[in-house]
């Protein structure tokens, strides 16, 4: 019986969780999620939760407890950092009536923790949680070494029937499918890294600037020479979120293994020093000892995801720089196709063959998809971190345009066709037309 076939799913960050839910919401009882950390552990921070993502949470009955405590965004304001002048200013209110739910912004731990509540009262999924998987071989039975972090001894053989890979940008399963596909797709150095801040309300009550961005229904970049700042109220605006990018320098000298670091707040304060008070004054209200520097690290697309019976999902494949907010939203698409392509009806017969075929169309679904919004999103950096000169005065020039109601947004998330390109899309419905149109119908 195709619902009883042996599911692995490495990790349970945003892909993996909503993968497992996908899946058991479609039939199949028996998945394990195999995840290092003991726990969810998710570091505290906030996340854009676009209209693509919310949808597909929405229809696995774990959307509604997320959205009580996030905050809808009415605008973006896209402001210089230097001066705090407003370049653009975009309503993002007719997003609901266009795209059937608001563009939100939350709180990792509301979005993930819902997930997860969700998954748990699925009986079809186990959680193996301080569980270190290692050694995959691939073919049409793949299997692995799962180690208990704190019994190393009884590290133990796995084998099961679909091996899909959620184990993030430092994905150990990307590696070993390009070792046995004798490929390589190198690390890309973003040269980027970001600082994440989270400010509570108490924090902001003394200043009347502060307080009125945490008040208002919006989300706010002000932006300047290969940096920016992006903020935006979560947690029933008790908690202000920041969150930056600017040139890496600690991380470029430090080993490849080494992607988030304590930051200095006397470093945060000297790379934002030319931005305007307002900006600095919200930057130094965080206290010494809790600034967190990520590395935002890419890698070129690979030729393919998929390899026999096991699939790469989310960070592992197409990890994404934040300047879409669309990484974790594309990681949840991934999982909404996987359990539509491996709709237990669909592989009915259980063959190997069969399971091949199905993650050949969650490929096809997915891949484009996916690696376009990777560039799109590091075009948008650029596009953000002009410094001065002829392409920065073109794009003021078309954020003036903006004013008066005319033409494109240069950032590009707030822009009404890539909304639409990215909002409008139905992935789970795709998914089920393309395997209509490939003839991978129910074989009951
Ligand atoms: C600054 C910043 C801002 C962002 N903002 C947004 C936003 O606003 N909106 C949005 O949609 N996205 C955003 N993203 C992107 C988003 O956070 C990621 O794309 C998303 O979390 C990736 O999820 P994932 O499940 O693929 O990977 P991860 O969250 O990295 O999860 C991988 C999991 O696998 C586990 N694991 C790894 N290796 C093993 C192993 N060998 N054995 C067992 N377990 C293992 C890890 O412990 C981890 O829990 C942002 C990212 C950054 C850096």
């Amino acid at each position: 019986m195709a619902e009883n076939l042996r599911i692995a799913v490495i990790g349970a960050g945003m892909g993996g969780l909503a993968t497992a839910l996908s899946l058991a919401k479609a039939g199949h009882k028996n998945i394990t999620i195999y995840e290092t950390a003991p726990g969810l552990g998710f570091v505290g921070a906030g996340i854009q939760l676009a209209p693509n993502m919310a949808r597909i949470l929405d229809r696995m009955d774990c959307w509604k407890p997320i959205a009580a405590e996030a905050v809808q965004c009415a605008a973006t304001s896209i402001r210089e950092g230097h001066t705090d002048k407003e370049l653009g200013h975009v309503k993002l209110d007719y997003i609901e009536k266009t795209y059937g739910h608001p563009h939100m912004v939350g709180h990792r731990a509301s979005l993930a923790g819902s997930i997860y509540d969700a998954c748990q009262k699925e009986s079809g999924i186990k959680f193996e949680f301080g569980s270190l998987i290692s050694n995959t071989e691939f073919g049409a039975k793949p299997s692995f070494t799962a180690t208990p972090i704190k019994s190393p001894d009884e590290a133990r053989r796995v084998e099961c029937d679909v091996l899909l890979a959620c184990d993030g940008v430092k994905s150990q399963t990307r590696v070993a499918m390009l070792q046995a596909l004798k490929e390589t797709a190198d690390v890309k150095d973003s040269g980027q890294a970001a600082y994440r801040i989270m400010l509570t309300r108490e924090q902001m009550q003394h200043d009347p600037e502060l307080i009125a961005l945490i008040d208002a229904d919006a989300v706010t970049r002000w932006v300047g020479e290969k940096r920016h700042v992006i903020a935006y109220p979560i947690h029933s605006k008790q908690i202000y979120n920041i969150s930056t990018a600017q040139p890496d320098v600690n991380f470029a000298g430090a080993p490849n293994s080494t992607y988030t670091t304590k930051g200095s707040k006397s470093a945060m304060m000297q790379v934002f020093s030319d931005f305007c008070p307002k900006v600095r004054r919200m930057l130094d209200l965080v206290p010494d000892g809790e600034v967190v520097e990520w590395k935002l690290r890419v890698h070129e697309p690979l030729s393919t995801w998929i390899y026999d019976s096991v699939a790469l999902v989310g960070d592992a494949c197409h990890p994404t720089l934040p300047h879409l907010a669309q990484g974790a939203a594309q990681a949840i698409e991934d999982g909404a196709v996987l359990g539509v392509v491996l709709n237990p009806k669909r592989i009915a017969d259980c063959q190997p063959s069969t399971i091949k075929k199905a993650l050949q169309i969650y490929e096809k679904v997915r891949k484009d998809r996916a690696e376009a919004l990777v560039e799109l999103a590091a075009e948008n950096g650029r596009s953000m971190h002009l410094g001065s000169g002829k392409a920065q005065e073109e794009r003021d020039k078309i954020f003036a345009a903006l004013k008066t109601g005319k033409g494109p947004v240069p950032d590009k998330w707030a822009d009404a066709d890539v909304q639409r390109m990215i909002y409008g899309v139905d992935i789970a419905a795709d998914a089920e037309d393309m395997c209509k149109e490939e003839g991978f119908v129910a074989k009951l």
